[in-house]
């Protein structure tokens, strides 16, 4: 059975259309690397299209490998073509670079991905590229703010740190209703979560770096579109870039994702074990879920989802300090201090909102936890050890 043939992307995963070498019928891909790829003659040279998977004319280009990871990912995402760039940010500033020019305004969810945010501050503006924010819970709002310059419209579901999940289905028909392209940053629902295409997306972006790659040890992006126009669009702009994946790397992207459905939900149902329990005690004032009910954008979360990710974030009470929740963080012991998702290792992250967002969305001190595939009863026994010494 080919990949086309399942409808679950949990099937299709692990049941594609590989076709080892004859004589050698492993379902494993090769890692093939290379700079040079050499040419029979000169007329094969001259013949040569680099925008053709049919053929092969430089590393940078694609091997083997990555039109392998390509074609998965394209297939995960219910999708027709996809690009691999060397981080899930180059893969935001990818689609931002073939799609707008000078004079050109982007509009940004208001709990964007922070560093996108900052490209469009610090490069976009040098750019003559302006951008402005919208409420992703307010389809009305969007529908308003859209004027003669707009030319692209980003999505986000969730926000990574406040977790609003937005309005999708109005979001994407005002886009689709006033003609304006819309890219969505796909990192959290991962393929998996919902179809980003079937509610109306054109371009679907994805941080491999997190569920894909599932390990913590790969950085990669994705730019995955079902329009042959706007894929060769963001194709050539890729190509002028300069940007490509090593064999190395997509070959451990290509290992993990046949567990990728399998850790999705794995990774799910701890954290929505332990946000339970967090929410259950006197110091958390607020926990921030969208399949939970009363989180910001719940009723859009359960319009397209039933799984979400392993992630959330929790306001502790406002009597305690920033600095009695840093020493929170600091008395965890399992989990760690980093940034990322979705890998083996649980995470936390203590968030300043005022500095984030203006106004600050809530009062109080956030933090953000990834719970990774460590045995949720320790998990739950190191958080109780670090609230303990709150106090209550
Ligand atoms: C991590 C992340 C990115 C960026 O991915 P990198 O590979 O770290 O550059 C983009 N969007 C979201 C939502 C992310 O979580």
């Amino acid at each position: 059975m080919s990949e086309d043939k399942a409808a679950d992307p949990a099937t299709r995963l692990i049941q594609h259309g590989y076709a080892a070498p004859a004589g050698f019928a492993a379902p494993q891909v090769a890692v093939h690397k290379a700079s040079t790829v050499i040419f029979a003659d000169t007329a094969a040279l001259r013949a040569r299209d680099w925008r053709s998977k049919a053929g092969y004319t430089y590393g940078l280009h694609g091997t083997p490998t990555t039109f392998t990871l390509e074609a998965r990912i394209a297939s995960l995402e219910g999708g027709l073509q996809t690009l691999l760039v060397p981080s899930g940010l180059a893969a935001i500033t990818l689609v931002n670079m073939a799609l707008l020019g000078q004079g050109d305004e982007v509009l940004l969810p208001d709990n964007v991905y922070g560093p996108s945010r900052q490209l469009a501050l610090h490069e976009l503006a040098r750019w003559g590229i302006s951008h402005r924010l919208y409420d992703p819970l307010d389809a009305a709002a969007l529908d308003a703010m859209i004027g003669p310059q707009t030319r692209l419209i980003w999505l986000e579901a969730a926000g990574s740190v406040t977790m609003e999940f937005p309005d999708l289905l109005g979001l994407l028909g005002v886009a689709r209703a006033r003609g304006i392209t819309s890219a969505i940053d796909n990192t959290w629902g991962a393929g998996i979560a919902f179809d980003a295409f079937a509610l109306g997306a054109d371009i679907v972006m994805q941080a491999l770096t997190k569920f894909p790659s599932g390990g913590g040890d790969v950085l990669m992006g994705s730019v995955t579109t079902r329009d042959e126009a706007l894929h060769q669009r963001l194709k050539r702009c890729h190509m002028h870039m300069g940007w490509g994946v090593a064999g190395n790397d997509a070959e451990l992207v290509l290992r993990s994702l046949p567990s990728l459905a399998l850790r999705y939900r794995a990774h799910d149902e701890a954290a929505r074990a332990l946000a339970r329990w967090l929410g259950a005690q006197p110091q958390i004032a607020r926990v921030l879920h969208p399949a939970f009910e009363g989180s910001p954008g719940h009723a859009h979360w359960q319009a397209c989802c039933s799984q979400a990710a392993g992630l959330f974030s929790v306001l502790f009470d406002a009597r305690f300090s920033a600095a009695q929740v840093d020493r929170f963080v600091d008395a965890l012991q399992l989990f760690r201090i980093g940034y990322s998702w979705a890998g083996p290792m649980s995470l936390v992250v203590p968030y300043d909102l005022a500095a984030m967002r203006q106004p600050a969305p809530y009062p109080g001190t956030l933090v953000r936890f990834s719970i990774g595939l460590e045995a949720v009863a320790d998990l739950q026994a190191d958080l109780a050890q670090a609230l303990a010494r709150l106090g209550d």
